[in-house]
């Protein structure tokens, strides 16, 4: 990692040069919700001034540029008795500007997915090798917990990282694409002064957040509370409709769909994302459910996010953006369930001491 300082007049003249002639996003308003609030997006950019640096968060994870709700993974083309199949992996060289630290650890995260295992992905991997990540920082948002998670900082899967220190941006360099870049610019490495703006400025956003979850011991307490009637209560709300993984940074999960052209000369393979609380996600041929009940599903995607992945790599894979908890219309939040379900095991802990029979 190389550090260097540079003033926000030259780096808004960095982001002017790499989006005027790149494909670029970055964060802007596209809407005001239902509470008033400004509702961001990563969209197309073209200059700085179309960025809102001091975006909150975006509804939608910067994840589906490199896993889209819609992906084709290949295609065929029938001669008579013959075929050949086509893939493509589609990867043009983008820039995504002013990712946050918790979005940035949850492609690392798909990363340990989907690079790192037994079969690597080699659409992700396509994609991930053709973006520039610049990722910025910023105080926490009420409701975010990713200090919780350890996620609210981040040392590497980006290109380029800003801490914000007044006048400048503090520069981690993280590629040598990076560095040649910010050869064009006015850039100077450090001061002492400067490296102590950079500590403070961490110490404050680590002493902003104002949601914690206590996550010690987490995946052995969904182990024990396996039959709660947690999943029962929180189930009951629940409607189904999978926006929580939608949005979800870290949620990957998907469908694999296969159609033939009307004309039977071709046939295409697809890959759709999908949600472990959508009704027929565990359905099989037959007609048979694994999870009939939406307790389950639900179970069974906090079981994912705090509990399977750890067994794996001791890795929960809740980056704790909270963007499920904003999405979802029945109040369904990581804090309110894992609160609950610490609470179970609490209240059973405490019936145990106080039994007669075991004083
Ligand atoms: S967003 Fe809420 S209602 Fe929709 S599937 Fe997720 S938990 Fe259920
Ligand atoms: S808080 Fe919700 S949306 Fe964010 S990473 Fe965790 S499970 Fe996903």
């Amino acid at each position: 990692m190389i550090y260097k300082v540079i003033s926000k007049t030259e780096f808004t003249k960095f982001i002017d040069a790499l989006a005027g002639s790149n494909s670029s996003f970055g964060p802007r308003q596209v809407d005001t919700d239902s509470r008033g609030e400004a509702v961001y997006q990563f969209r197309k950019v073209t200059s700085a001034s179309e960025i809102a640096f001091d975006y909150t968060r975006t509804a939608s994870s910067a994840k589906h540029f490199f896993l889209p709700f819609h992906e084709e993974l290949s295609r065929f083309f029938f001669h008579g008795d013959e075929w050949n199949q086509q893939i493509t992996y589609e990867a043009n060289p983008t820039v995504l500007v002013g990712l946050r630290p918790c979005d940035i650890s949850a492609l690392n995260i798909l990363d340990d997915v989907l690079l790192n295992g037994h079969f690597p992905s080699p659409y992700y991997l396509a994609k991930r090798k053709n973006t520039f990540v610049i990722g910025m920082d910023h105080l926490p948002l009420p409701d975010c917990f990713c200090k919780s998670m350890n996620h609210h900082i981040v040392s590497t899967g980006f290109n380029l990282f800003c801490s914000d220190i007044g006048d400048e941006y503090y520069l981690s360099i993280n590629s040598s694409k990076a560095f040649s870049f910010l050869k064009e610019f006015v850039t100077r490495d450090p001061l002492d002064e400067e490296n102590c703006r950079l500590a403070e400025r961490r110490k404050l956003i680590s002493e902003s957040f104002q949601t914690e979850i206590d996550v010690t011991g987490l995946p052995s307490i969904l182990d024990i509370e396996f039959d709660s009637p947690v999943w029962e209560k929180w189930g009951n709300k629940c409607l189904n409709c999978g926006s929580c993984a939608m949005v979800c940074p870290s949620c990957y999960c998907y469908s694999v769909e296969e159609s033939f052209a009307t004309n039977l000369k071709s046939a295409t393979r697809q890959k759709r994302l999908y949600s472990c609380n959508l009704v027929d996600f565990a359905a099989v041929a037959g007609g048979h459910n694994f999870r009939p009940k939406n307790g389950d599903r639900l179970k069974y995607r906090y079981y994912h996010q705090h509990r399977g992945f750890a067994e794996n790599a001791n890795q929960q894979i809740c980056v704790g953006c909270n963007r499920c908890g904003r999405t979802c219309l029945t109040g369904i939040n990581p804090k309110d369930v894992i609160n609950d379900l610490r609470m179970e095991k609490e209240s059973c802990m405490t019936s145990v001491s106080s039994s007669p029979g075991k004083s």
